[in-house]
């Protein structure tokens, strides 16, 4: 299957992945929207009954058992573990429903349980053989111990490719041995089964390389313990812990797929686990939005509800908006996610949506503090936790700045091809940045069959944004063979060039999944019965299209070297260097020196 946001680079539109846009579950599969519905029903339940009590968990710092133990009971721990193992089996879509219900209901909770089935359980879905899934999986679905994924130590984060924990076979090949060490690993505390990941020697083309490899380990094997756990900003009902492996014995047949494949394993999981996380920023802002606008009609100044002011409208209208956006291109994803076998055909699309519905619930839980003032800040209120809890979705499962060269390197790739040594030169970043094996096959593929146009009917209420969709991503192909005309093979390390071309697509795939979402709506109910979801749509694709031109405007700008100019004065003063403006202040004598050092070094 060919990926729509790698097309788009290259000027080509693969209208068949957008449209017609997938009907909901309730009609695809209704026994399984039923379960859906239970599952949601069930957890609002726990919250009506005070098991589920953020402020608690947010002050204690922790998630209770008796809560662990009723979520289990309700089949929270078993949604993405197969049938066969006792799970729930659901879909990506459904899946992605009751996610979004756990973001809204308690982000603590929604990261234990997507640790525990999108990422510790996944790993071992995805790639553990018959028996590993038999022995491990029907005791994770039945929530008898958590699931964790053990990928990050405190020298490798984003750069995972290159984690420092080794494993070594033992003299009689029965087990192996790590040593290492694992950072602010979810649920790493308490859980009974961990997908962690090690360097060994393999051989690459007669040589011996080191190369992850992806390992099941339990606390009771030998060298195994919690170093601690950490206090946060947000999501404080969770808990992280620092894991040491110290001679960790893990038996041979513990090794998750193949040896020194490891890092397709961390990638792939990861993958599914942005699509999740996308869902539950999507969900989390509608629950933003909702609480916004009841405080801003109910607290009256001037006489008046805050709602009525302009101010106000202008940011619930864009918070809506936002999230019409997210969601449609959820819907695609989810889509695209379910009839693909291959996760690389949606590994970009995944990466835009987790970058814009991070950013969108962050933006959104400031503007929520911002339209509650004093009691935006303050406690008991919920509001400041909202925000507390957003900030960590632009950072965990890729940072939003990795994502973003993900999507930008990847886009260009294609494009890049004609030009042979700028291939080259790229695919070494792309690799490091988690860039998976069938790579090649779906880069060939990209323009295949697709046209520059949207081939495809549209109402005439939307021929205008159709008009201008079409124009913007002709504008991306032009720009993207620009700069790579003008970089070439620098183009690597022009990463502000590659975060505005990142930065164009998603805006691009969001508004092509607003117009798929949007024709469908007015098909089945007409445009006079669908002139809410309109006015969204049109104010998005306009909002939409002017944060494209701001990107694709700056391209080339002389302000990117004027940027590297001044970030290099302000490295080498150490901070920031000009003298105060009000009180012209002598530096301080060891202030001097320290300053005069760090440019000797
Ligand atoms: C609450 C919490 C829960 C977590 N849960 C888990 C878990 O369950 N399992 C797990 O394995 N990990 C987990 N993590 C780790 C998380 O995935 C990492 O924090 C994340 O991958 C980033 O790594 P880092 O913090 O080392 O940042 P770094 O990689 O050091 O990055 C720091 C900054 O530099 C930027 N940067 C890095 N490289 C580049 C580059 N090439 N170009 C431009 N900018 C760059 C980054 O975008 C970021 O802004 C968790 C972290 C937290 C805080």
């Amino acid at each position: 299957m060919p990926s729509f946001v790698r097309g788009i680079f290259a000027g080509a539109l693969h209208d068949s992945l957008l449209f017609p846009y997938p009907p909901p579950l309730d009609r695809r599969d209704p026994a399984e929207a039923r379960l859906v519905r239970r599952l949601i029903d069930d957890l609002r339940q726990m919250r009506r009954e005070g098991l589920i009590d953020s402020a608690r968990f947010d002050e204690e710092e922790t998630i209770g058992e008796e809560v662990i133990r009723a979520l289990a009971r309700a089949g929270f721990l078993a949604l993405s573990i197969p049938k066969e193992y006792g799970g729930l089996g659901l879909s990506v879509t459904a899946y992605a429903r009751v996610f979004g219900e756990l973001s809204r209901t308690d982000a603590s909770i929604a990261v234990l349980v997507g640790v525990h089935c999108g990422l510790g359980a996944k790993a071992i879905v995805l790639f553990g053989n018959a028996e590993q899934k038999a022995r491990y999986l029907p005791m994770l679905a039945r929530g008898e111990t958590l699931a964790a994924y053990a990928l990050t130590e405190p020298e490798t984060g984003s750069d995972a490719q290159h984690v420092k924990t080794v494993a070594r076979p033992s003299v009689d090949g029965s087990h192996w041995i790590l040593d290492g060490r694992k950072l602010w690993i979810g649920n790493g505390h308490r859980a009974g089964v961990i997908a962690t990941f090690a360097q060994t020697e393999v051989e690459r083309g007669g040589k011996m390389v080191v190369r992850p490899t992806a390992f099941i380990i339990r606390p009771d094997m030998p060298g195994f313990h919690v170093e601690r756990t950490i206090r946060k900003m947000g999501i404080r009902g969770s808990t992280q812990a620092e894991l040491v492996y110290e001679h960790l014995e893990v038996p041979a047949d513990h090794v998750l797929g193949v040896i020194g494949k490891g890092f397709g394993v961390a990638v792939h999981v990861l993958n599914g686990g942005r699509l999740t996380l996308a869902a539950g920023c999507t969900a989390g802002t509608k629950e933003v939005a909702r609480q916004m606008t009841e405080f801003a009609d109910q607290r009256v100044q001037f006489g008046r509800p805050i709602a009525d002011f302009d101010i106000t409208q202008r940011k619930i209208a864009r918070v809506a908006s936002d999230i019409y956006g997210a969601d449609s291109m959820l819907g695609i994803l989810t889509e695209l996610a379910s009839s693909s076998r291959d996760a690389d055909d949606w590994a970009l699309e995944a990466a835009c949506c987790k970058v814009f519905a991070s950013e969108m619930i962050w933006r959104s839980a400031d503007e929520l503090v911002q339209i509650a003032g004093g009691r935006g800040f303050v406690k008991p209120y919920a509001y400041e936790r909202w925000l507390r809890d957003s900030r960590i979705n632009r950072i965990f499962e890729g940072t939003n700045e990795i994502l973003r060269l993900f999507i930008a390197l990847n886009g260009i790739q294609g494009p890049a091809e004609r030009l042979k040594e700028i291939g080259s030169a790229i695919r070494q970043p792309l690799r490091n940045l988690g860039l998976i094996s069938g790579f090649a096959a779906s880069r060939l593929r990209s323009a295949f069959g697709a046209t520059p146009t949207l081939d495809v009917d549209l109402d005439e209420r939307l021929a205008v944004h159709k008009r201008y969709f079409e124009k913007h991503v002709a504008e991306l192909r032009s720009t993207t063979e620009r700069v790579i005309q003008h970089y070439r093979k620098d183009i690597v390390e022009r990463q502000q060039e590659l975060e505005r071309l990142a930065d164009m697509a998603i805006e691009l795939f969001a508004t092509g999944c607003v117009l798929a979402r949007t024709q469908r709506l007015i098909e089945e109910r007409g445009v006079a019965l669908t002139a809410r979801e309109v006015e969204l749509c049109d104010l998005f694709v306009v909002e939409s299209g002017r944060r494209f031109r701001t990107s694709r405007d700056a391209v080339q700008s002389p302000q990117d070297d004027l940027r590297r100019s001044v970030a290099r004065t302000v490295r080498a003063a150490g901070g920031y260097f000009v003298s105060d403006a009000i009180l012209e202040a002598a530096p301080e004598p060891q202030d001097v020196e320290v300053v005069s050092k760090r440019r000797q070094d």
